[in-house]
């Protein structure tokens, strides 16, 4: 029997067995993934940045967690050897109505504690030679990391404290009675006091095997990206993101310098046809059917079409998707955009049609789930796992 068992081997699922085997260190603990390594699916397809926490609605989840996760990252990949930069981000507006929406931007960092820097067009060029546009707002904290290299050493740290990994379980049943919980892997049964998922593209799935009813589904949105020749490896200085639309501020296009020196463009944000599946070509009809058992899902579809089909069509010519880059960056040319690996963030769309956008935690007498954990969840895994363990804490003295 073990006290704690923690199902998902991306980084909230670590950043939890850390943080829990740090505050219970004689608990027998154990994590299941299903794959053969840490951070296979969101933790190691992502663009790395450590966000600062811009957009957020001020007291939300994200808002708060985001801020603390900042500090707490660095703090970590200082402790751990794991390398990290802090290069700053810079918003840039490149019309009217983009300034306009800068100003509501400002408004929203100055509520969210940020600090930042307003630029004028002038000052803009003088940071950015490479880049176009009427005014900026730069945004000094942003910083960009390896969130797999992260997730790895948190894994190092749990199983240093004594905890166990198990990989290549793949979890199938789970059955919570009175005193313990069941969970039954592809590498047989095991029984912990209590549990925790972080079971990212399989959240709510994991969830319903408890018999609870999340009343959400978890949609697939592939984030495309292409990667720019090594001889731009020095065409930014900083992280470069368009002014996004306040209703949709998950979308736009933006150039990432990554830790390994190169620069991306992406993601955009198209939605798959399956979970963990990273080629267009890739199709679960056992997904598909998942999402169309959810109305909530049309409703989506049908109040983002436009958006939707702009972002499709831009995914299959390349040529759209350059555009959205040149609007702030006009030397880039076809050629420059090279083939990258995409991603696929887990979203969880309600029955009644909404994109579920704080994250969300589901929890029973003896199991704590994370439901809905989108960017910035990468940065913000460290406050969410002090958080799931400071609920389990409150759980286990009841
Ligand atoms: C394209 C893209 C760009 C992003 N950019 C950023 C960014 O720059 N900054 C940022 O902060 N965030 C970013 N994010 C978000 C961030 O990557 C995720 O929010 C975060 O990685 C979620 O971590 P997780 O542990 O919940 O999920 P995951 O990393 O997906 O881990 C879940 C794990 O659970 C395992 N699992 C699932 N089901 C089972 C089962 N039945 N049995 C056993 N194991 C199971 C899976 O195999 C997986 O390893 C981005 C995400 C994407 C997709």
């Amino acid at each position: 029997m073990h006290d704690f068992i923690i199902i998902g081997g991306g980084i909230l699922g670590m950043s939890t067995a850390m943080q829990l085997k740090q505050a219970y260190p004689d608990r027998r603990m154990l994590l299941v993934e299903k794959e053969q390594a840490p951070a296979c699916h969101q933790s190691g397809h992502n663009s790395g940045v450590i966000h600062a926490g811009v957009y957020y609605t001020p007291g939300s989840l994200k808002a708060r967690f985001c801020l603390a996760g900042n500090r707490a990252t660095r703090e970590f990949c200082e402790a751990h050897g794991v390398a990290y930069e802090i290069c700053g981000k810079l918003l840039v507006a490149t019309s009217e109505l983009e300034k306009q929406r800068m100003e509501a931007l400002w408004e929203r960092t100055a509520a969210n504690g940020l600090e930042r820097e307003w630029l004028s067009g002038e000052a803009l060029r003088e940071r950015e030679p490479n880049i176009t546009g009427i005014g900026g707002i730069f945004v000094p904290s942003s910083g960009i990391v390896d969130y797999a290299a992260v997730t790895r050493a948190m894994a190092a740290e749990f199983e240093r404290l004594g905890g166990e990994i198990r990989y290549g379980a793949e979890v199938s049943g789970l059955e919570e009675r009175r005193r313990e919980v069941v969970v039954t892997t592809s590498q047989g049964e095991c029984t912990g006091r209590y549990l925790v998922t972080c079971s990212g593209l399989m959240a709510d799935r994991v969830i319903r095997m408890l018999g609870q009813k999340p009343g959400f589904t978890i949609c697939p949105f592939r984030g495309e990206y292409y990667v720019l020749p090594e001889r731009h490896n020095d065409i930014v200085n900083h992280l470069i993101y368009p002014i996004p639309d306040p209703s949709m501020p998950f979308l736009g296009v933006h150039l990432t310098r990554m830790i390994d020196g190169s620069v991306t463009v992406g993601p955009n944000a198209v939605l798959a046809f399956k979970r963990e599946g990273y080629r267009r070509r890739d199709v679960s009809l056992r997904d598909l059917a998942g999402m169309a058992a959810n109305p909530g899902l049309l409703k989506v579809l049908g109040s983002n079409l436009r958006p939707g089909l702009a972002e499709m069509k831009n995914s299959l010519h390349k040529r759209g998707y350059l555009e959205l880059v040149r609007k702030y960056c006009p030397s880039l040319s076809l050629d420059d955009l090279e083939p990258y690996p995409a991603g696929v963030r887990a979203q969880a769309v309600s029955r009644d049609g909404k994109l579920v956008d704080d994250f969300l935690f589901v929890n029973t007498p003896r199991t704590l789930n994370v439901g809905n954990a989108p960017s910035p969840a990468a940065t913000s895994a460290l406050p969410i796992g002090a958080h799931i363990v400071e609920k389990l804490k409150k759980q286990v003295a009841d």
